[in-house]
């Protein structure tokens, strides 16, 4: 038999960020019993006495993730530490310390990396997180940054994805689409710029949106408005990807359906008019853009009263049995299946 020279090879952008992650981590099975949480949360749970230590990690690679044409390095600085201690937030914790570990090549000066630097500090201070360690190297080409943050929560507290049930409200809060929206701006007034360098785009009316796409926040302030209020999530996950692809998220984790409203998801009337301008449905950008960084979690029926007419936060819908399945209710009622449309590396890269 003659030997087959080109053994088949499966495409990453084929098994997706999720698929591959699954695939390569399926054989490993923790060892300790301190490991409460591995793969498949926002972050890993690892128990530390009556605490749990929270884990997060996140790359960021130049030319997928971020363009430096419009993303000032003080904000990618900032972002790349948001985005790890937005994951701590998802888990129902406290995000105390991060790392950073950086692979740069020559084409960066010193300058450049006191900007990213900059851009990190603020995070630090801001969110009253120590920088406690990293790498720094080079590459050949390009920027590439690693975010670690480490927080913690009360062992009993932490939230997972996998803890809502049938009947449990959904809850999402701030806004959605703006980053997504923010993105669609700067990647215009790029293509403008390299047209005609004189043009000055008057981007003031996109402020919101670019804002949410440049200099996200991490809602730390929601974990402790529900600890205020007494509300204790029964599941949560932070929208890194977009709602349709982090309800799947929830729902594949808890084993439960779910139905959410079309017009209760909430948008700002900056992303509203953005949509507008570029042709595009906002229930679909909030649905599939991602980057919003906001926190969408379950809870109990029973908790309802205490969130209710709270500004920060929308009932966007409630969790069904799984068998149900995992739907959008149009404004016109009809009911669509939703699709994981989000944010996909791989795909975009
Ligand atoms: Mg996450």
């Amino acid at each position: 038999m003659l030997e087959d020279k080109e053994p088949e090879r499966t495409s990453l952008e084929k098994l997706g960020e999720f698929g591959l992650i699954d695939h390569l981590t399926r054989t490993f099975s923790p060892k300790q019993p301190s490991t409460l949480r591995a793969v498949g949360d926002d972050a890993a749970v690892v128990k530390f006495g009556d605490r749990a230590l929270l884990v997060s990690t996140d790359q960021l690679v130049e030319g997928i993730h971020f363009d430096l044409s419009y993303m000032p390095l003080k904000h990618l600085g900032y972002k790349s530490v948001v985005v790890n201690l937005s994951d701590i937030c998802a888990m129902n914790g406290v995000p105390t310390q991060i790392t950073v570990s950086i692979a740069v090549s020559n084409r960066f000066p010193l300058e450049a990396l006191e900007e990213l630097y900059t851009g990190i500090k603020l995070a630090c201070d801001i969110y009253q997180v120590d920088l406690v360690g990293g790498d720094t190297t080079s590459s050949d080409r390009g920027l590439y940054l690693s975010v670690t943050a480490i927080g913690h929560a009360a062992e009993e507290e932490v939230t997972y994805r996998s803890g809502a049930r049938p009947n449990d409200l959904l809850v999402v809060s701030g806004d959605l689409g703006g980053a997504f929206m923010g993105l669609k701006v700067l990647q215009r007034e790029k293509e403008v710029f390299k047209v005609n360098p004189n043009n000055q785009p008057d981007l003031e009316p996109y402020s919101y949106i670019i804002e949410r796409q440049l200099k996200p926040e991490a809602r730390k302030d929601i974990v402790s408005l529900l600890k205020e209020l007494g509300v204790r999530p029964t599941s949560m996950i932070d929208i890194s990807d977009g709602l349709s692809s982090e309800i799947l998220h929830l729902c594949d984790k808890s084993k439960v359906g779910c139905n959410v409203y079309e017009e209760k998801i909430p948008l700002d009337p900056t992303v509203i008019s953005a949509c507008e301008e570029f042709v595009l449905d906002s229930t679909m950008i909030a649905l599939s853009g991602g980057e919003d960084y906001e926190l969408l979690f379950t809870i109990d029926q029973d908790d309802y009263p205490k969130i209710k007419g709270n500004p920060n936060l929308t009932v966007v819908g409630h969790m069904t049995e799984a068998d149900r399945g995992a739907h959008l209710i149009t404004r016109n009622e009809e009911s669509i299946p939703l699709k994981a449309q989000g944010w996909n590396s791989f795909g975009q890269g």
